[in-house]
């Protein structure tokens, strides 16, 4: 299997190229020259698979065995979900015959995103390890620098999926004092030689700026050579395809007929940067039965308007409120402004959608597949030319309509976080939903009441522990009596957490300078070097 990018660059990667790059220099995403379909008895023969077994059987449909034979590929598989404290890596919770939740949360920093970086690490370090083991000992081994911004979320799921990985340091920059003491503690308390917290005095903007002109700035990317863990990665989407099988499976077990036709899932996804939710469209089109995905957006909420008009779109120009129907009548009587807005689940806090770009080429692409697929690249990048010269781009009818044959798509607010989250634990059974669930929740609702067959069943993708967004967990069931958030959320694992060692490093002032005399310094040193697996 070969990848190619989405903007139509002529040259074809290999998967190890994919991963290792990233983004491709046209500034197009990598997508597999065509979309496997699953193996004929695949029904039969998967349907006892851990999850385990099934990320093998499903990653090697994208991977030749020449590039990784299956027995590394399985090695590589366990050891990344290791990590992880839950048997099934991602158990389906069923809180009725019409809806499941799928916890993705029970990797080490307590987020979905372990599901994926816990993955892409040993890919890595492996391929890493296997091009310095090809090297004479004159030449200098291959190294990844890698460096990223965070505002709390995602920072922890990069460091603890680089943490103690050979020839592989990872600088993580976080604004001083504004992340909350439970992110900041799961950050700086992995004290791996090759991990680097920097704290920087400024905000997340100044963090990230400094990250932006690192990449910019060619000779100290060349250097030491830069990388990104973002979510445009390959790997990361490949790694979440997984999660579906192992949920249409596990459903299947728990309804009364064994019949696969006699039950629809539906997926519900919380969603941000479209990676999460591009699994799943990557899955149904290798063959896995299900009916449309469901996109569940904050009122950051490019995609949903885009389902809605055609039109994909950075300013929203419509007050807030006129996009979707708000449940319970419940409006938090914010206006749209342009910019990102910020809201009860961070994590989906986006302007636009990076993995978004991969969808609309397959849509490019099957609105007239006898034109091929340098057509569809050039259509592709026709659209994503305007997005960047006007912000904004409409496509055809016929595109919408066929986006619309795959996916459903809605628009939650705050304040239907709030009152998901506190309807979902004053329920029977009850549950305690994280406000990136509860968004989730909270479209699969309204979907269920508008266009309800009688044999779907839903399956909310759930992305964090609760405890992880305590404020807003705290603020929906302030006023619920019975409710302790330490004894009903708090996890054991984070008690301790603020009390255990730290490794950080203070940035004075956020300063460009300050940052790469820091990555010069620890990269003399040159920790993490190795030639062979330890
Ligand atoms: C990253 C993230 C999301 C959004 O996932 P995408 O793949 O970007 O759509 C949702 N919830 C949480 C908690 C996340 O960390």
């Amino acid at each position: 299997m070969k990848y190619f990018s989405t903007r139509g660059e002529e040259q074809v990667l290999s998967f190890e190229e994919t991963v290792l790059t990233g983004l491709a220099p046209d500034g197009g995403l990598y997508i597999p020259e065509y979309i496997p379909k699953l193996p004929p008895n695949w029904l039969e023969e998967w349907k006892e698979y851990s999850f385990q077994e099934l990320s093998v059987a499903v990653l090697s449909l994208f991977i030749s065995p020449e590039e990784i034979a299956r027995d590394e590929l399985q090695t590589l598989v366990e050891r990344s979900y290791s990590t992880f404290r839950h048997p099934d890596i991602t158990p389906l919770h069923k809180l009725s015959d019409k809806i499941f939740i799928l916890e993705l949360f029970h990797g080490p920093t307590f987020a979905f995103k372990d599901v994926a970086l816990q993955l892409l690490g040993n890919l890595f370090e492996f391929f890493l390890l296997r091009r310095n083991a090809r090297k004479s000992a004159e030449e200098k081994p291959e190294k990844l620098t890698i460096v990223g911004a965070t505002s709390g979320d995602t920072g922890s799921a990069a460091i603890y999926g680089l943490r103690n990985k050979a020839n592989i340091s990872i600088y993580i920059l976080h604004p001083k004092g504004r992340v909350s003491p439970i992110q900041e503690a799961q950050m700086t308390t992995v004290t791996d030689a090759n991990v680097h917290n920097l704290s920087v005095k400024g905000t997340f903007d100044d963090c990230q700026d400094i990250v932006k002109s690192l990449f910019a700035d060619k000779e100290f990317n060349t250097k030491h050579r830069l990388g990104a863990i973002n979510s445009i990665n390959w790997a990361r989407i490949l790694a979440q395809t997984v999660y579906y099988f192992l949920a249409y499976f596990h459903a299947h077990r728990q309804f009364p007929s064994p019949s696969p036709e006699a039950h629809e899932l539906q997926f519900v996804v919380p969603t941000g940067n479209f990676g999460d939710i591009l699994a799943g469209y990557y899955a149904k089109h290798m063959g896995l039965p299900m009916g449309k995905l469901v996109i569940a957006t904050n009122e950051n909420d490019i995609l949903a308007r885009f389902w809605k008009s055609g039109r994909y779109e950075k300013v929203d120009s419509v007050p807030a409120d006129g996009v979707a129907a708000p449940v319970n009548g419940a409006s938090d009587g914010k206006q749209a402004v342009s910019g990102v807005k910020e809201t009860l689940s961070p994590a989906m806090d986006i302007l636009v959608s990076s993995n978004f770009e991969r969808l609309l080429w397959y849509l490019a692409y099957h609105i007239e597949p006898s034109k091929g697929r340098k057509e569809a690249c050039r259509t592709l990048k026709g659209w994503m030319d305007k997005v960047k010269a006007d912000g904004r781009v409409e496509v055809p009818t016929s595109v919408l309509k066929l986006a619309r044959d795959d996916f459903l798509a809605e628009r939650i607010s705050d304040a239907q976080t709030l009152d998901t989250i506190r309807d979902y634990y004053t329920a029977s059974p009850s549950y305690i939903a994280d406000p990136h669930t509860a968004v989730g929740l909270c479209a699969a609702h309204i979907v269920a009441s508008t266009h309800d067959p009688a044999r779907t069943t839903q399956i909310v993708l759930s992305t964090a522990h609760p405890a992880k967004f305590a404020e807003a967990v705290t603020c929906a069931l302030s006023d619920v009596s019975q409710f302790d958030f330490d004894r009903d959320v708090l996890p054991e694992e984070f008690k301790g957490l603020l009390m255990k060692e730290k490794r950080v490093i203070d940035v004075e002032r956020a300063e460009i300078e300050l940052v790469k005399e820091i990555i010069e310094r620890y990269s003399a040193e040159g920790e993490g070097t190795a030639r062979v697996s330890a």
